[in-house]
C-alpha cells in the first residue's frame, strides 16, 4: 500500500463502549476528522502498528478500519488496541499511532467467539511481524513525541 507508514495522531474520544472492554481488548476511538483523513486508498481492514499516549511509551498495536454502520458505511472508522494493560483508560489525550503493514482485510463474524478469536490472532500475528527490523525502526520515528524525562537526562 502506498500510504504505508501512515502516521497520524488525535484525541482519544468516547465511542459507544459497546463490550470490547468486555472481552478485554478495548479500543481507543478518534474524531471523526481524523479518520476523514486517512488516504482513500489505505483500505479497510486490520493494521500493525505502534501507538503511544502522549509523549508516553511507544508500543505494538493492531488498528481496524472499517466502515461506519452509524454512517451507512459512507464514512470509516478507526479503532486502536494497544498491547498494554493501562491502570487506567486515556479518553482526552493524544494518541500517536503509525500504521506500518496490512494484516488482513475487513470481515464478518458470525458469532463473537469467532470475532474474538480471529481478534486474539491478529494480535499474535502483529507481534511477530514488528519485530521485523523495517517495522521495529519506525518505533523509533521521530513523530513520536520524546518524554521530557528523556530529554532532561540528555542535558
Ligand atoms: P469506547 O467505545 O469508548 O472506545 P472501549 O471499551 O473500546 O470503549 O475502551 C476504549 C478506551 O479504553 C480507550 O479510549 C482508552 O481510554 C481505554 N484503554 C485502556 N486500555 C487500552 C488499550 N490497551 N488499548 C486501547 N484503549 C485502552
Ligand atoms: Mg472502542
Amino acid at each position: 500500500m502506498r500510504h504505508l507508514p501512515y502516521f497520524c495522531r488525535g484525541q482519544v474520544v468516547r465511542g459507544f463502549g459497546r463490550g470490547s472492554k468486555q472481552p478485554g481488548i478495548p479500543t481507543a476511538k478518534f474524531p471523526e476528522q481524523v479518520v476523514d483523513n486517512i488516504p482513500a486508498d489505505v483500505s479497510t481492514g486490520i493494521y500493525h502498528g505502534w501507538a503511544g499516549v502522549g509523549s508516553g511509551v511507544v508500543r505494538k498495536t493492531v488498528v481496524s478500519i472499517g466502515w461506519n454502520p452509524y454512517y451507512n458505511n459512507t464514512k470509516k472508522s478507526r479503532e486502536t488496541h494497544i498491547m498494554h494493560t493501562f491502570k487506567e483508560d486515556f479518553y482526552g489525550e493524544i494518541l500517536n499511532v503509525a500504521i506500518v503493514g496490512h494484516l488482513r482485510p475487513e470481515e464478518n463474524f458470525d458469532s463473537l467467539e469467532s470475532l474474538i478469536s480471529a481478534i486474539q490472532g491478529d494480535i499474535e500475528e502483529a507481534k511477530k511481524r514488528l519485530e521485523l527490523p523495517e517495522h521495529l525502526k519506525l518505533k523509533e520515528d521521530n513523530f513520536f513525541p520524546v518524554p521530557k524525562s528523556k530529554i532532561m537526562n540528555g542535558h
